[in-house]
This record gives structure tokens, sequence and C-alpha cells, in this order.
């Protein structure tokens, strides 16, 4: 049987684990369930972030779903998420905005593939202190690092039958690092004819989404503009509780929600699951459970039809115990 380490995390992380595992398991799906801990409260107890069994159990089962971690913003110990992705070089961070049901979404159905470069970009952590009134930050922009993640995103736009990829940066301000990142696009698109790259700067295409999201198929860039504009997209379709997200390196691959820990609403039985489900779909993808995938997929995409469904964070009343329960029902319903 299929083992896969689970991370649940922190704040809302335990409640859409439970709510996940259960839907995953009503799909007929076998799967070894190997749970670890990490995170902010594992190291107010322990004093480890990620304690060497994480590691341990990653390295045997080298397939992952976590629940969001706590990173302190400001001070404090760096984040434990950006840890994972760069110590098992995860370098494809894949972030599908896809509606389903009826979700409160501005510009009704959308399909937007964001391909996001993992592991290097400001993320990398070069910070200095120059004297106490300037800080440095280096930002880090490999050709290897950038061209593979643009061959993911052109190779997976042929693969689906997508015709365009925008490589999106800051390349006329940044000249060498996003200029770099943006020649590589130019060069991967000339491999691919049938593929229209779309050269857009990151502050224009935060403008074109908000006007006109359909005219993208794939997004592919650097580490920080990916992360902002996933939040951005995700909001296109309803918010953070529905946008899934795998990182996947040579041979090993954690999925995700693209959300946090939800402090505001942890613990209350209030948060949304459909991302860490979706993420959990994204996984059996990966495993070869595609049929498992896609039924659970038709269940939420079934529950998000019907607006007496929604949980709060969709202008709904639902908790996220009853949400599962509706999920697995329409699981059952359509199995
Ligand atoms: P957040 O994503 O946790 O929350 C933003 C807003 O979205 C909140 O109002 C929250 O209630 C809502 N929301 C998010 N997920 C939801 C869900 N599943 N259902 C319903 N509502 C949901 O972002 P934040 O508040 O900026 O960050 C909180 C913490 O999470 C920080 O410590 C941050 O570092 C961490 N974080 C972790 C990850 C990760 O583990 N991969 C990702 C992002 C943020």
């Amino acid at each position: 049987m299929t083992r896969v380490t689970v991370i649940p995390g922190d704040g809302i992380g335990p409640e859409i684990t439970q709510a996940m595992t259960e839907i995953v398991e009503v799909s007929g799906v076998k799967l070894e369930w190997d749970y670890v801990y990490a995170g902010l409260k594992v190291y107010e107890e322990t004093g480890e972030l990620l304690p060497e069994s994480v590691f341990e159990s990653l390295e045997a089962n080298k397939v992952a779903i976590k629940g969001p971690m706590t990173t302190p913003i400001g001070k404090g110990f760096r984040s434990a998420n950006v840890a994972l992705r760069k110590r098992y070089d995860l370098y494809s961070n894949i972030r599908p905005i896809y509606r389903y049901g009826k979700t409160p979404a501005i510009f009704g159905d959308l399909d937007l593939v964001l391909f996001r470069e993992n592991t290097e970009d400001l993320y990398a952590g070069v910070e200095e202190q120059i004297s106490e009134h300037e800080m440095h930050s280096i930002k880090i922009i490999t050709r290897e690092s950038s061209e593979r993640i643009i061959r993911k995103a052109f190779a997976y736009a042929q693969q689906t039958g997508r015709r365009k990829v925008a490589v999106v940066t800051k390349a006329n301000i940044m000249k060498l690092t996003d200029g770099l990142f943006l020649d590589i696009g130019r060069e991967v698109a000339a491999d691919y004819p049938d593929i229209q790259l779309q050269e857009v700067l990151v502050d224009n295409m935060a403008m074109q989404l908000v006007m006109n999201p359909k005219q993208f198929e794939v997004i592919v860039t650097e580490n920080l503009y990916g992360d902002i504009l996933s939040d951005l997209m995700a909001g296109l379709i309803g918010g953070l509780g529905l946008v899934p997200g795998a990182n996947i390196g040579e041979d090993m691959a954690i999925f995700e929600a693209v959300h946090g820990t939800a402090p505001d609403i942890a613990g209350m039985n209030k948060a949304n699951p459909t991302a860490l489900t979706l993420s959990a779909c994204m996984m059996l993808d990966y495993l070869g459970e595609a049929e498992a995938a896609k039924l659970i997929r038709q269940a939420l995409d079934e529950v998000l039809s019907d607006e007496e469904h929604f949980t709060a964070d969709l202008g709904g009343t639902l908790s996220t115990t009853d949400f599962t329960k509706k999920v697995i029902a329409a699981v059952e319903r359509l199995k």
C-alpha cells in the first residue's frame, strides 16, 4: 500500500487535514497515512520546527500532504515551508486556479495554472544588515532553476492542449535577474512554436488579472511574484479556501493548499477544506490514482454548486465538518 507522509501543521491545519483524509478514504483509494508533526506548536514543545522524524518520513515515502505552518513575521525562525522546498529541491510550485461549482467568482468560470519557481529569488533568504538603518536582501536568479520551471510550464501547456504561456517578470527594472528569466522564457518558447509566448510585466499582470483574466492560460514566474499573484488569482474564484498546490522536485512531491494557517478562524470548525482536498487530488494524480481524483473533484463540483453548502469564507454558514459530510455523501453517490 502506498504510504503518504501527512503533516497536519498549525492553525486550521489539523481540522482540514481530518476532513481531507476522510474524503480521500471514502473515494476507495488505498493509502497509508504516515502522520508526522512539525510547525510552531512542535517548536514550542520541542524547540524544533522540523524534527528529524519529518525528514525520515519524507525520505522514506517521497510523497507528502501538508497543512499550513506558521512563520513569525519580521523576526524569529525562517519559514519551515521554504526550508522543506529548498532541502528537497522541490522546484515546481504548481497552483491551478479552477472554479468548481458556483463559488463567488467575479468572472465566472476560470481555468488558469500558475507555475512558480520555488527555490530561489528573494526567498533564498540572503539578507544582511549593513547598519542599524540599512538592510539588504539579495535576489538570486539562476539559469538552471529558471529554465527547469519554464520548461515545466511549456511542457504542461502542450500536454494539456493550452496555447499560451505568460512569462511574468519586472525585466524593465531588474535587467540582470529578471532579464535572465525573460531571456530563458524566450529561448524555451522557441522550442514550442505552437504555443504563444506572452511577455507580461508583473505590475501590469496584477491589473490584467483583475480586469481580463481569461486572456491567460498558463503563467510562469519567479518565486515572490508567484506567491503574490497566486493569492490574487485565488480571489478571482472565491478565495484562498479553494486553491490547491503542489511542490514537485525530481523524486519527491509535497502537496499543500496555497493558504496559510488562518489564525482568525483556527479551531472554530469554520475552515474550508476544499483547497487541501484538491491538493490531495493533485497528489492522487501524481500517484497514478486519477480515477479517485476525478471522483473527488466531481463531488466538490457538485457540493459547491449549491450556495446552501458554502462555508463562511464563501458567504455561507456550513461548518468544516458539515461541509465534509456533504462531500463524503456526494463521493458515495458518484462512486
Ligand atoms: P492565511 O492564508 O492564513 O489567511 C488569509 C485569510 O484567508 C484569512 O482571513 C483566513 O481566514 C482566510 N483563509 C485562508 N484559508 C482558509 C480556508 N481554508 N478556509 C477559510 N478561510 C481561509 O494568510 P495569513 O493570515 O497571511 O498567514 C497566516 C500564517 O500562515 C502566517 O504565519 C503565514 O506565514 C502562514 N502561511 C503558511 C503557508 C504554508 O504553510 N504554506 C502559506 C501562507 C501563509
